[in-house]
């Protein structure tokens, strides 16, 4: 008989989809890496052969996802792609490791890899975390970066570079066969590298559409770097299924979005953006000037307004950001949540539906909700949430997290 564990007297946060959902009294008897049950008040069982784990009140919920994540960046990280490229595989992979359980230990039991430094990072930790050696999320595993001759990442010797359609379905194949699931594509600039704005479009609908069908061939997709309108355009009209940052929104994308509404995820970075603009990197030499080269600032005005026509057109909007810079430090993931409450006007609940319940179609995975029959992903905090998001940035409330039904982390001050 498989291992059962009862949670008793929590507060449900089901993520049943309603954006004003607040959570209510309940247990949830977990089976295995499922959930079997869950129930308003007490469930009534014999516990006699169940581990029973008494919540006193705190508040559970789906385990956190994070759909823009670098494993690469260590918890160091300033910046320096090149140097952590070249660094000896034995020593970064130690790196990686403790990313990894910063991210579990912060409530994030998903990850969508976004890009790795060195090729096999996200596929070996994602089969170290799966076998038990080191703990972590579930890793939607990326490769390398790919992009195209004379684009962003050309000749930076950390990214794949593709030609043309067959030579990008080579690429897709390939990392495909080494084991990664979630391939990263750059189709625009970024204005931090001012030589590569972000309007310029890179690729063309013919190689994202080979892309997409290659990926789709191994049961893996396309994610793309587009923070112009016309990449987001080319994006959703190619089938391609998650859309990173979406910065500039035109007519013209968010009609191609809306076509595409019920497979096209958008995921924006909007406390990268934030934390930027608001000057968080200058002590690491990013200068307001610097800033303003950029055009960040315009473009965090826009993504704000274009989370905000987007959420109007229903399109799913899955969190995650580019979490890694000693600005946006691992471990402070659900700063991106706050963002959406406090400047796209998101209510709570619905910020953490975009971390939970719209994550599982996009992975593929029974994720996301607290739900009979759902993998038992759970993360238990003290407080509400629902009325206060930012409970979910505090270390100190959070108890404990389950990944597949089995205790990932517990906080010793909590629970000695
Ligand atoms: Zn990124």
């Amino acid at each position: 008989m498989s291992q059962r564990t009862l949670i008793r007297n929590a507060r449900v946060l089901a993520c049943t989809g309603d954006p004003d959902e607040r959570p209510v009294d309940g247990d949830i008897l977990v089976d295995g890496n499922r959930i079997a049950q869950v129930s308003r008040g007490r469930l009534d069982l014999d516990t006699s052969s169940t581990r029973v784990v008494d919540v006193r009140g705190a508040t559970v919920l789906p385990g956190l996802g994070d759909a823009h994540t670098h494993i690469s960046w260590p918890l160091d990280f300033v910046f320096d792609h090149s140097g952590v490229a070249a660094e000896s595989p034995a020593r970064h992979a130690l790196d990686v490791a403790a990313v990894a359980r910063t991210f579990v230990e912060s409530g994030y039991t998903l990850v969508v890899g976004a890009g790795v430094l060195q090729p096999l990072d996200d596929v070996l930790a994602r089969d170290a975390i799966d076998a038990g050696l080191i703990p972590g999320p579930r890793i939607v595993a990326s490769g390398l970066l790919v992009t195209s001759p004379g684009a962003i990442s050309d000749g930076s010797g950390m990214s794949d570079v593709a030609a043309d359609a067959d030579g990008l379905r080579e690429i897709v194949a390939r990392q495909c066969d080494s084991g990664v699931r979630a391939l990263k594509l750059f189709i625009s600039g970024d204005g931090i590298v001012p030589e590569f704005p972000s309007d310029d479009v890179y690729m063309n609908d013919e190689m994202l559409a080979a892309a997409v069908d290659e990926a789709d061939r191994h049961g893996a997709f396309i994610t793309v770097h587009a923070r112009g309108s016309a990449s987001v355009a080319m994006a959703a009209r190619t089938g391609v299924r998650l859309i990173h940052h979406a910065c500039f929104l035109d007519e013209e994308a968010v009609r191609a979005l809306e076509e595409r509404r019920d497979d096209v995820w958008v995921c924006p970075g909007l406390h990268y953006l934030y934390a930027m603009v608001s000057g968080h990197a200058e002590p690491w030499g990013v200068t307001p000037e610097k800033i303003d080269a950029s055009g960040y600032r315009q473009e965090f005005a826009s993504q704000v307004e274009g989370l905000r026509r987007l959420r109007e057109a229903g399109i799913r909007i899955v969190a995650g950001g580019d979490f890694g810079h000693q600005w946006t430090r691992h471990g402070t993931y659900a700063a991106e949540l706050a963002r959406y409450v406090e400047l796209v006007g998101m209510t709570p609940t619905e910020a953490i539906l975009a971390a939970s319940r719209s994550m599982g179609p996009l992975v593929g995975l029974d994720v996301g909700q607290i739900r009979a029959g759902y993998l038992a992903d759970l993360l238990v905090v003290d407080g509400d949430p629902t009325e206060d998001i930012t409970v979910l940035q505090e270390p100190a409330r959070r108890r404990a997290v389950l990944k597949d039904g089995a205790f990932a982390y517990v906080n010793a001050e909590v629970y000695p």
